[in-house]
Formats: structure tokens, C-alpha cells, sequence
């Protein structure tokens, strides 16, 4: 591998289990995630600084004043943003990022990071989808219409993503996403500098 650490996005709908997905591919494989600052409440068990950075909107509009945030995004009522600092450092030292991040959010890193992969995790269906924001009890009914509604739009931009992967069985999803981000880093592009190494290599 020529390059710095990479770049992987990944989205899906609110509800299809993609935090799930990323917890076990940092823990499998050890990716390096990055914790999104949000201006939403906790939700119960949530942790500040390790699932999000809980802010103000004071605070987070600051943080976009300073150029704190790789991107920001509104998602229903609520602000959310990647933190610049911890993808820069975490890349230049080697690390494979994930920013766990909603469309908006992803279009955007991929203007400024055209390397990044953009992975989306997808239920088998609407109806299952559904299903799975009423069986996880965290949300009530006028917020799981509103996810559905958001999720309908979504489903237009499905196009913007470099990869779609179906999250009907965990361990299958994760091993897909991880081969996807292993075969990705074989591209001939991302192997130049070693290439010319290997073919040096050889003439000596
Ligand atoms: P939740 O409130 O369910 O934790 O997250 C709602 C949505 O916001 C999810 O689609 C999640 O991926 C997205 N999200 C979380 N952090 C960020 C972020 O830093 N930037 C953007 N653009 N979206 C985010």
C-alpha cells in the first residue's frame, strides 16, 4: 500500500443496524472510528465522547465557524458533524477511518476526499426496515415516521454510493464491508509507489 490511511464512509438507513456493523469492524479489524459531535439528546446509554460529542447548538454552530468539521449535516431536527482533527491525524498516522455519517454528510467528504469508499448498508426491504425501528424501542411513533419519511429520500441517493451491501445477516455484512475495503486498497492506484518498487526489485 502506497497511501496513507483510507477514508470509509459508511450510511444506511436510521434503523438497519449499521452502528452494529461498525462497532464489529473495529473491534474485528481495528479501525480507527470517528466520533460525530450532534446537537441531539443522548439516548439512554449513550456515553458523551463515545458516541457523540453532545453539544449546544451554540457550541456546534461555533465549531462550524472554526472550521472544526470536515462536514456538518441537518438530519431531522438535529445537527450532526465529522470532527476534522481525529480524521486528519488518525490518516496521516496510517489509520483506515470510518465516519458512521448520513448522504449529505457523504457527498461532501467524497468532493474533498475523491479516495474515500462510500459503503451503504441497506435492509432487504422497506417493510423490514420498519420493523426494525418499532422493535428497537427508542424512538416514539411521529419519529420513526419521520426516520421512514427520511429514509424515502435516502433511498434517491443510493446512486451516490460506490458500494451497497444488504445487512440481512450481521456477519456476513461485516465480512463484506471489510473484503470491500481490503480489495479497494489492491487497486493498481493506491500500489504505484510499490509497483515501481517490486519492478526495481527485480532489475537488482
Ligand atoms: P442517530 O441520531 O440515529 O444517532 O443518527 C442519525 C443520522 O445521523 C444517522 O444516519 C447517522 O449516520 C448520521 N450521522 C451521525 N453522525 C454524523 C455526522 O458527523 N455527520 C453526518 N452528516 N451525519 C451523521
Amino acid at each position: 500500500m502506497d497511501k496513507k490511511g483510507f477514508l470509509i464512509v459508511i450510511s444506511g438507513f436510521s434503523g438497519v443496524g449499521k452502528g452494529t456493523v461498525v462497532k464489529q469492524l473495529v473491534e474485528k479489524y481495528g479501525y480507527s472510528l470517528s466520533v460525530s459531535a450532534t446537537t441531539r439528546a443522548p439516548r439512554e446509554g449513550e456515553v458523551d465522547g463515545k458516541d457523540y460529542y453532545f453539544k449546544t447548538v451554540e457550541d456546534f454552530r461555533n465549531l462550524i465557524d472554526y472550521n472544526g468539521f470536515i462536514e456538518w449535516a441537518q438530519y431531522v431536527d438535529n445537527y450532526y458533524g465529522t470532527p476534522r482533527k481525529f480524521v486528519e491525524e488518525e490518516m496521516k498516522a496510517g489509520k483506515d477511518v470510518i465516519l458512521e455519517i448520513e448522504v449529505q454528510g457523504a457527498m461532501h467528504v467524497k468532493e474533498q476526499y475523491p479516495d474515500a469508499a462510500l459503503i451503504f448498508i441497506t435492509a432487504p426491504s422497506a417493510e423490514a426496515l420498519k420493523e426494525r425501528l418499532k422493535g428497537r424501542g427508542t424512538e416514539d411513533e411521529a419519529t420513526i415516521n419521520k426516520r421512514m419519511k427520511r429514509a424515502t429520500e435516502e433511498a434517491e441517493d443510493i446512486g451516490v454510493y460506490d458500494y451497497i451491501v444488504v445487512n440481512d445477516d450481521l456477519d456476513t455484512c461485516v465480512e463484506t464491508v471489510h473484503g470491500i475495503i481490503e480489495g479497494r486498497k489492491c487497486l493498481k492506484q493506491y500500489n504505484e509507489s510499490f509497483i515501481e518498487t517490486i519492478k526495481q526489485d527485480f532489475k537488482n
